[in-house]
């Protein structure tokens, strides 16, 4: 399966603060890669990512390249814009997905129309890269 690089959604003026903790994640999405964090104490895999594990508290952790595949489990249009010079265009979709192994992540849906995005849609990863860092996005599998 291909990558799918997408372009032109983030607001450059409003990127994720990147910092010790979460770049693990940003620079494998610029890579086209998805990576979550994997507690070495008990094996959990959790997303977003944070410096001790949410089960076990151990701060033995690694990255993990996952599959990308994912599901919506909850969809919420946006037809607004939260303000006025947001490059991308609205209506788009925000999404809360489940990953295939497990852990949950908000995002967007792009590449369909945004209304037909609901609860139970398989979706895959796509990668946006902006600089160094990438941001997860998602596509209809
Ligand atoms: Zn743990």
């Amino acid at each position: 399966m291909t990558t799918a690089f997408l372009e032109g959604l983030a607001d450059p003026a409003v990127l994720p603060r990147v910092d010790e903790v979460n770049r693990g994640h940003f620079e494998a999405a610029a890579r086209g890669s998805l990576a979550v964090r994997e507690c070495s104490g008990c094996g959990l895999l959790f997303h977003y990512p944070r410096p001790f594990c949410p089960r076990c508290h151990s701060a033995d952790l690694a990255w993990t390249e996952v599959s990308g595949e994912a599901t919506v489990l909850v969809a919420a249009l946006v037809s607004r814009p939260p303000w006025n010079d947001l490059p991308r265009s609205a209506p788009y979709v925000v999404v809360v997905v489940q990953l295939a192994e497990g852990p949950q992540m908000v995002s967007t849906v792009e590449g369909c129309a945004p209304e037909t995005v609901v609860a139970g849609m398989a979706v895959r990863a796509a990668f946006e890269r902006i600089g160094d860092l990438g941001i997860v996005r998602f596509v209809p599998s």
